[in-house]
């Protein structure tokens, strides 16, 4: 059997305050035809990153609208998470090599995953690269199954795209971020496309007073008088903290007092982490107002929400990304992000409303600069931001978007 990972119970009725009444009626009507289905979303880790972070909200409330949802994870050693991971790194467009000994593990591990996947479904959901040959190997067996992809694939390395469109290519339903996502080769019965979502009540997104915030920032050595400039992602080259860094030491010749802050949770799929973060650490240097933290340090959700809300500005440098939740957490919490113009980014940040777009170093100094030399401009595209996230990227229309395309495949 795959390992079943629990989830905190959540209640629909709690979003009808932030959401609206309405919402929540049109998704208990989606679920209607679907009480009792069976659900199983399965991926590569039970922490750390977006995919784990959405399944903890949008599985309990599955349940709470009367499917039958669980989310399980397979199981690898770190062979074959090195061999995801650069997958990861390929699909996305890096230039490395994909051996056929990479493939042949990738294979033997979905092999034997497959054949630990038990139990019957109306709904399996697979998500992202590193399980996406299980439903070659289990084969079909009457339930719909779907392939979601949560990375930016629209620029691969065709050795890998071409190793993947036949696995990905045997699902009922592909399930991306953008259209663009969708490489040559693919294609699919059901093709939706749903932009991630964050949940309003999660410990990260729940409101948190200033006053607790900086309490929890100054825990970790931060000077809270001072200002403050945060990235918050895993410790990996698309999400690039080292060209942050360098956009830092731009902002900080004309602005001395700023600080900087990194963190970043080690996922368990991710094995390249801790080489990047030294690599990281490297190149922050003897300086001292340069914070490098991750979940060892005790850096949770409260406190990755705490660092979002006591910082002057957000930034996510990224070179590419799928969506970028960490985009959508601080925009939910009234700050403008400055934004790499790359993956679902732009979805979030609109250029010079909702945040600011930027393709260099140097312009994401500019902008952060900008920001912190112009507080009211800053609140006022915090405060557009809030309601952009409000509009879109909640876990309601997850939920809803899932429902309807269910509901979808059901109906053939
Ligand atoms: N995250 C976290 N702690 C950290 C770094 C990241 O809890 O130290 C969370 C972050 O808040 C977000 C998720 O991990 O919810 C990252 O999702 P995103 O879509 O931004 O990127 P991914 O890691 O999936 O590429």
């Amino acid at each position: 059997m795959l390992q079943r990972v629990d989830v905190k119970r959540k209640a629909l009725a709690d979003y009808a305050p932030i959401v609206g009444d309405e919402i929540v009626a049109g998704i208990r009507a989606l679920a209607e035809p679907l009480q009792g289905a069976r659900v199983v979303h399965i991926n590569a880790t039970a922490f750390g990153g977006g995919v784990a972070e959405m399944f903890s909200s949008l599985v309990p409330l599955m349940r709470d609208v009367g499917l039958d949802a669980e989310w399980q994870v397979i199981e690898g050693e770190d062979e074959f998470f090195n061999v995801t991971k650069a997958c990861h790194n390929g699909l996305q467009g890096m230039d490395i090599a994909f051996t056929e000994k990479m493939k042949s593990i990738w294979q033997r591990y979905n092999e034997a995953n497959a054949a630990k996947f038990e139990g019957e479904y109306d709904f399996i959901v697979i998500h992202d690269p590193q399980p996406a040959g299980l439903l070659h190997y289990h084969g079909h067996d009457g339930g719909h199954w779907a392939w979601r992809c949560h990375i930016d694939t629209s620029h691969p390395n065709p050795a890998y795209w071409n190793f993947f469109a036949p696995y990905i290519s045997e699902y009922e339903a592909g399930i991306f971020t953008l259209e663009q996502y969708v490489g040559p080769g693919v294609s699919f019965d059901h093709l939706a496309i749903i932009t991630p979502t964050i949940d309003p009540l999660s410990p990260k997104n729940a409101p948190m007073a200033e006053d607790k915030a900086r309490d929890i920032v100054a825990s970790f050595g931060v000077d809270v008088t001072r200002p403050l400039i945060t990235q918050i992602s895993r410790f990996d080259p698309w999400k690039d903290p080292l060209g942050v860094i360098d956009a830092y030491r731009i902002v900080k010749e004309r602005i001395p007092e700023v600080q900087l802050a990194l963190v970043g949770s080690m996922a368990s799929d991710d094995p390249e982490g801790w080489y990047y973060v030294d690599k990281t650490i490297r190149h922050a240097g003897e300086d001292f107002d340069v914070y490098i933290l991750h979940n060892f340090h005790g850096v949770g959700g409260l406190e990755v929400g705490a660092f979002q809300t006591a910082s002057d500005v957000v930034v996510q440098k990224s070179t590419r990304e799928g969506f970028g939740l960490v985009v959508t957490e601080p925009m939910w919490k009234g700050k403008p992000v400055v934004g790499g113009n790359v993956g679902g980014i732009p979805l979030q940040v609109i250029d010079g409303k909702t945040g600011f777009l930027v393709d260099t170093v140097e312009a994401c100094a500019e902008k952060v600069l900008y920001l912190l030399e112009h507080p009211e401009e800053s609140a006022q595209m915090g405060a557009d931001a809030r309601e952009h996230v409000r509009d879109n990227f909640l876990t309601t229309r997850h939920l809803a978007d899932y429902l309807r395309l269910f509901s979808q495949l059901a109906a053939g």
